[in-house]
């Protein structure tokens, strides 16, 4: 298969500084929870990008100095010359596939307390360090300014010694010392670095002129600016200071990288950002100002709309972060006419929430992400089953959901013979129901690049409408059964907070998200007492179902919805605080006049009404509740499936006559958790299937040591 013509553009190289890009796709700077602290993990998933097309691929931030220490977090390190090794080990596995290397050079300012290095923060006035450790950074002398251009300077050199192509001057995310001086909010000084826009920009444009001093043509000078802090007039604003900042440096970076700050608006989630190109309405103007090439974001995943942002001038680039975690062979892809191919970026953040964790990166849609270098897996390649490919090993999985489509995929491309049984009439389990949710819409690429993807593969029968018992397995003609048959929520109240079953459910209309999500509402009386949800989970789905609710039920005379929304938590849907969403979560509920009741759980249910507790000083109140909808804990016995594991298990063990050999329980069915848990857990199995125990248990020993050397 061939490009599409139209797609064309997209594969013209293009000149940046001395470099040349070999076609317009960028992988910006993101992190992957590796950086310094694992950097063979790291090169092996900036190798995969490469590999996969990617023109540029880009580091995480790299500190440039101790007295910008990012700790705890794994981020790139170039102090000195001993970091040089772990960051050639990627330039080196950049440049096998003709990519260029590019690094994203940060000092941190007061973005950081120090943990490490207990070095006093750095800022351009004296201000509080971001996080929550209390701390606060003081105001960067005339002397701290010339280090910190020297380390900057010395950080280009080692970055051209590492063997990178592009290195970057940094002032985006609020997150560098370049981009706090701009901003008047963090700047009050009153010297030649502060008060008018020159001022504030002096430094930036002194680390870019250093960078390209220092580079003297060697390698190019990106500039990663955020155009517009969405703050309105307390902020930078793409229609104002935003704009002059380009009017003023236009031509002297070699490429202008623009974005949105912080960085919960540069990686908008598709619940609060539905539609891809999110950014453009705030960088557009870029390609107007300036004559050097522009990358800009916006979890593009059309090749079309990638092609027509190079057509109407709105860029030169099409940067992609998480586009490129989701499918790092995106590019190729294209090129080689397989689009329909591509692993659509679901925009859920799960990749963020794993560097907020300072855990190795993961993500929905690709398993394979972060597993490049421990276990050895490729996004495009997977090892043929060791059976004769001309009596393949009969092989079932029950369950189309994440982990079942995902397992019989993988077990599909190895060769196997493989059928895939489903209860409904449709694929996706917990993905299909939840993408009906609001803003959840896009959930759906994780069944829909799979049901496509298997669609393909002629050795995977899919069987729906087929809700399988132990009795009907054992009389099936497969010699091993993966069972993916998922999980429901619990209806009696077992969770975090208690580990009994609640008093008094059976006198409350009970409800659990998944009979919101099989259609049913709540049956409040007009003007009585409210739905009281219950998160005692704690993940996304309480504050999804608080917002989805709102707007099906008929609302108060006040305008506000009749939920009252409890949870021992201190504010709504903490998990979603990695996913870089809370504060989203929890405006629009207010916004939706729920009422909030955090710090609180549940202890009792009685007629009309429940008790809570505070969680610190258990004192009890009570609360009218026209009906409950309780979001506790997942459990896969409660599903009729969900024995199905256990009661083949037993049966194979008590001798059964069968040609079934072995059992595997996978996903939400052994252990509910994320979707991205799900697909890792199906690919996992499908991939570990027919290996030596002893392999795969040498494989999770893999990791990277430090060397005692030193
Ligand atoms: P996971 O997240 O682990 O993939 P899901 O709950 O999303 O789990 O999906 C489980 C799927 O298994 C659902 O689509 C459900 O209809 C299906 N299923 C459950 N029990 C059976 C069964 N006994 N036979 C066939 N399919 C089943
Ligand atoms: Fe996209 Fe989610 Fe994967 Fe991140 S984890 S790349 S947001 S699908």
């Amino acid at each position: 298969m061939s490009m599409q013509n139209r797609h064309a553009a997209l594969f013209e190289p293009l000149q940046i500084g001395p470099v040349t890009a070999k076609n317009r796709f960028y992988q910006v700077p993101h992190c992957c929870g590796m950086g310094h602290r694992h950097p063979r993990a790291h090169a092996a998933l900036r190798e995969v990008k490469a590999e996969g097309g990617w023109a540029v691929v880009s580091t995480e931030e790299t500190e440039i100095h101790p007295s910008g220490d990012l700790t705890p977090y794994n981020e790139q390190r170039l102090w000195d010359d001993r970091d040089l090794p772990a960051l050639a080990l990627m330039t080196e596995a950049v440049h096998r596939h003709g990519a260029l290397a590019a690094i994203e050079l940060a000092h941190n300012g007061h973005h950081v307390p120090n943990l490490y290095s207990r070095i006093a923060p750095l800022a351009a006035s004296a201000i509080s360090a971001d996080g929550d450790y209390p701390r606060q950074a003081r105001a960067a002398t005339l002397a701290d300014i010339a280090a910190l251009r020297r380390w900057h300077r010395a950080a280009v050199r080692r970055a051209i010694s590492a063997g990178f192509d592009i290195v970057y001057v940094y002032a985006g995310h609020h997150m560098s010392l370049a981009h706090q001086f701009l901003s008047t909010r963090f700047n009050q000084r009153s010297d030649a670095y502060g008060g008018s826009l020159e001022n504030r920009l002096r430094l930036t444009r002194e680390l870019l002129e250093d960078a390209l001093d220092e580079a003297a043509g060697r390698c190019a000078v990106a500039f990663r600016f955020a155009v517009d802090d969405l703050l309105g007039a307390d902020g930078m604003q793409a229609g104002e200071e935003g704009r002059a900042v380009v009017e003023l440096l236009a031509e002297l970076p070699d490429l202008w990288d623009v974005n949105l700050a912080g960085w919960e608006n540069d990686s908008q989630t598709a619940r609060f950002a539905p539609d891809e190109g999110y950014q453009e309405p705030y960088t557009a103007f870029v390609k107007r100002v300036t004559g050097k090439p522009v990358v800009g974001v916006g979890r593009y995943t059309s090749p079309d709309r990638m092609a027509a942002l190079l057509r109407r001038g709105a860029l030169d680039m099409i940067g992609a972060a998480r586009p490129s975690i989701a499918d790092p062979f995106l590019p190729e892809k294209i090129r080689s006419g397989r689009s329909d191919e591509i692993r659509e970026c679901i925009g859920c953040n799960i990749c963020v929430a794993s560097d907020n964790l300072c855990a190795p990166i993961r993500c929905t849609q690709n398993p394979t992400i972060g597993e490049e270098w421990r276990r050895g897996w490729h996004p495009e390649r997977i090892a043929a089953a060791r059976s004769p490919a001309r009596n393949p090993t009969r092989l079932l999985v029950v369950g189309a959901g994440p982990a079942g489509l995902e397992c019989a995929l993988q077990l599909g491309r190895r060769g196997y013979s493989v059928a895939l049984a489903e209860a409904g009439r449709e694929l996706g389990g917990r993905a299909l129901r939840e993408s009906r949710l609001k803003g959840l819409a896009s959930w759906r690429r994780v069944l829909d690049y799979r049901e496509q993807a298997l669609l393909r593969t002629a050795n995977v029968q899919i069987h729906r409408g087929n809700a399988l018992t132990a009795e009907d397995l054992l009389g099936l003609d497969f010699e091993h059964a993966f069972i993916a048959t998922g999980a429901r929520w619990r209806r009696d109240g077992l969770g975090h907070s208690s580990r009994r079953p609640l008093p008094g459910l059976d006198r409350l209309a009970v409800l659990t998200p998944d009979d919101i999500m099989d259609g049913a509402l709540p049956q409040l009386a007009d003007g009585g007492a409210p739905l009281l949800i219950f998160d005692d989970e704690q993940g996304y789905i309480g504050g999804v179902l608080a917002d989805h609710l709102a707007d099906s039920l008929p609302r108060r005379g006040d305008g506000s919805a009749p939920i009252a929304f409890v949870s021992p938590a201190n504010c709504v849907s903490p998990w979603t605080h990695f996913t870089l969403e809370q504060s989203r979560v929890q405006a629009r509920l207010i916004e939706q006049g729920i009422a909030l009741h955090l710090g609180q759980r549940l202890v009792a249910a009685g007629d009309g009404e429940v008790e809570l507790a505070c969680v610190y000083s258990d004192r009890r109140q009570r609360l009218a509740c026209g009906a409950l909808l309780l979001v506790t804990e997942r459990c896969a016995a409660s599903e009729p499936g969900g024995a199905l594991g256990e009661s083949l298990q037993a049966q194979l063990d008590a001798g059964a006559n069968s040609a079934l050999r072995s059992v595997q329980l996978i996903g939400d069915a052994l252990a509910p958790g994320l979707i991205a848990d799900a697909v890792h857990a199906g690919h996992l199995a499908a991939r570990d299937f027919d290996r030596d125990p002893a392999q795969v248990e040498a494989e999770l020993l893999r990791r990277e040591l430090v060397s005692l050397a030193d």
